[in-house]
């Protein structure tokens, strides 16, 4: 049996804190469904991508990686979840900040759907206090954020930051 997990998030935009959670789940599962989420949350800072342009990034991203499938979400993940077959969900936690929000998450997606179980994987430590939003915030005042996020990125944050 071939085990796969599905990795949700909104990748607003994907960032190299994403990529290292990815990688490391390859290590432990037989392939990565990264499922990007057609709904966002109103609060976000600086330029935000929409869908297309989100969904088309993570793939342009995470073409040369093997076992990684990308596919949209706009309903509940565990919708999602029965769709695909593939009960286990992966999700970063980066500081104690994550957590409540995480654990509250986990919690009702097994509520909803007992077979889920949600696997916490922690990124190397220069990622864990890297978030989309400060990476599109310091985009968007015209600051370096290479070292954040993998080159198509930076250049689609470029190319929106244009004045
Ligand atoms: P959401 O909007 O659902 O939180 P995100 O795309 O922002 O989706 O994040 C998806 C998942 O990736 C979340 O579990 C989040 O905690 C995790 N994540 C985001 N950035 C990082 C990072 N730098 N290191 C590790 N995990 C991260």
């Amino acid at each position: 049996m071939s085990a796969k997990i599905i990795y949700p998030g909104t990748f607003d935009p994907i960032t190299n804190g994403h990529v290292d959670i990815i990688k490391r789940a390859l290590n432990l599962f037989d392939g990565v469904i990264v499922a990007v989420s057609a709904v966002t949350s109103a609060q976000k800072k600086g330029n935000n991508f929409d869908f297309t342009e989100r969904f088309a990034l993570v793939q342009n991203v995470l073409r040369q990686i093997p076992k990684i499938e990308v596919c949209q979400f706009s309903g509940l993940l565990v919708d999602l979840a029965r769709e695909k077959n593939v009960f286990s969900v992966l999700r970063g936690l980066r500081a104690i900040s994550d957590f409540e929000y995480e654990l509250m998450l986990a919690d009702m997606n097994r509520r909803l759907e007992p077979k889920i179980e949600t696997i916490f994987l922690t990124p190397t430590e220069h990622y864990a206090y890297l978030t989309a939003s400060m990476v599109r915030e310091i985009a968007s005042l015209g600051g370096d954020v290479s070292r954040f996020v993998p080159l198509e990125v930076c250049e689609a944050l470029k190319e929106k930051n244009k004045h």
